[in-house]
């Protein structure tokens, strides 16, 4: 075990949390501090899907041809609006550029790692250390409404089964009616079922981890913005320079020149989601985030609830089925740091369901939601040091896939902390000055 030193972990989502318990885990002292609460950002409402066939990255060949049909079309699931927005022109220019075969198999592998260790760890940590957050490994359909889409897909599925295992069954027409009653017939294609994908309600994992980690002595602070970083010495941080925030449920953080109070460690990692590139200037890098807004809609599950979570791939339409509940979520929005919640968007999730679902809608809402995805141009996250000060680890970045990758990431992020060679090879996730 590494000698017991003093982290702080800025940013306590899924990432954050998921890097304070094998921090906690290799001995270390461990603080998480959030500028709002603890998992109340894109960790709350997402999907939950834990997903380990999400293998490719969103960028791919023919990806940039439908970003612009989507940039043209009013209400696609896909929604672009870069305005004047000069750093998400230039994102859009890097994701771009990694539009083609060879990025999309090496961001492939990359992803493949990190999603097979974290499956493999949930199966495991769940039921073992008794977290109560309806978590359930019963596979995932991926359902197409037209049998164009759902044939093409035969490609990817070879491919998908031939270089990472992951091969899933196909179901055509009524075969997949028989697997999933809750569908309507004659409404889909049909599907593709990965039967090793599981699923969870992401509020319950963060809130039950959570409590694991104060048992194991983890300090947890809320409501505390950090706005940057002490050097000690010339390529070492000493502390961060931190501000009580009354005021965090404002989304964008604000140019801050009021007093700062400094929070000494050894040691700190970034995990800061969304928000990461606020503070690029003091790690000294350019790491590239843009939010992908996503909404959710929460509600009581209908009485003709689906067994396994699916999406609809024509709409991009998830649904979770939960034993507390039911989700309907996902559609991507690239608008800048918007906060406001947009009905037309929650309208396009009951849409999709409706068009596949007997009873699409659950009785009442419970939740209507929206949440930041960290996206970087080639669809990997960034788990590395620090450019500037050796002592000071990123874990951010991490698109559509941050709870199903979480677990991995906080091992590699303990590992760098304290010196041990790295299970995964950590080179997919370095920090490039570019992207
Ligand atoms: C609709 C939707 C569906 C999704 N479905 C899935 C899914 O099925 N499976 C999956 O794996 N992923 C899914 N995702 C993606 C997933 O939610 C994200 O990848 C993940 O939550 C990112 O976690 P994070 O810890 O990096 O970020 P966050 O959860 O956003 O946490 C970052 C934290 O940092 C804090 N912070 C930021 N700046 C500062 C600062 N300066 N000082 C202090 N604290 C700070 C914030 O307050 C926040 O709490 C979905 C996302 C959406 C929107």
């Amino acid at each position: 075990m590494a000698e017991s030193k003093r982290v702080i972990v800025i940013g306590g989502g899924i990432i954050g949390l998921a890097s304070a318990h094998f921090l906690a885990e290799a001995g270390q002292k461990v603080t998480v501090i959030d500028r709002g609460q603890i998992g109340a950002a894109c960790s709350f409402a997402n999907c939950g899907l834990i997903s380990p066939s999400h293998v490719f990255p969103l960028p791919g060949p023919g990806a940039v041809r439908h970003g612009i049909a989507a940039m043209l079309k009013k209400n696609g699931p896909l929604r672009i609006k870069p305005g004047l927005n000069v750093r998400l022109w230039w994102w859009l220019t890097q994701f771009g550029l990694h539009c083609n075969l060879r990025d999309r198999m090496s961001g492939g592998h990359g992803r493949h790692a990190l999603l097979s260790y974290s499956r493999e760890f949930y199966v495991n940590f769940i039921p073992e250390r008794k977290i109560d957050c309806d978590f359930e490994a019963n596979g995932c359909l991926m359902v197409h409404g037209s049998q164009k889409t759902l044939d093409e897909f035969d490609e990817i599925n070879a491919v998908l089964d031939k270089e990472f295992d992951m091969g899933a069954q196909k179901l055509v027409g009524n075969e997949l009616v028989a697997k999933e009653p809750a569908i309507k017939p004659n409404t889909a294609a049909g599907a593709w079922y990965y039967p090793q994908d599981a699923h969870l309600r992401p509020n319950m994992l963060v809130a039950g981890w959570k409590k694991l980690l104060v048992d194991a002595g983890v300090e947890f602070i809320e409501s505390t913005s950090v706005t940057g970083f002490e050097m000690n010495g010339k390529s070492k941080a000493g502390g961060i320079r931190v501000y009580k925030s009354p005021d965090a449920k404002v989304e964008r953080p604000k140019k801050f020149s009021g007093q700062t109070d400094l929070l000494e460690a050894d040691s700190f990692v970034v995990a800061t989601g969304s928000w990461t590139p606020f503070l690029n200037r003091e790690l000294g890098c350019n790491i590239p985030i843009q939010p992908g807004k996503g909404y959710s809609l929460t509600m009581q599950r209908p009485s003709v609830c689906p067994e396994f979570p699916m999406i609809f791939e024509n709409e991009k339409v998830a649904i979770t089925p939960m034993a507390s509940g039911y989700r309907i979520g996902s559609t991507m929005e690239f608008v800048g740091y918007n906060n406001t919640l947009q009905s037309q968007r929650l309208g396009l999730l009951r849409e999709g369901a409706s068009k596949y679902l007997q009873e699409p809608l659950g009785k009442a809402v419970e939740l209507e939601w929206f949440g930041w995805r960290p996206m970087t141009p080639n669809g990997l996250p960034r788990i590395d040091r620090s450019p500037r000060f050796k002592n000071v680890v990123v874990a951010a970045g991490h698109n559509m896939i941050g709870v199903m990758t979480a677990p991995a990431t906080g091992l590699l992020v303990s590992e760098l902390i304290t010196g041990k060679e790295p299970t995964l090879d950590p080179r997919p996730y370095a920090i490039r000055r570019a992207s």
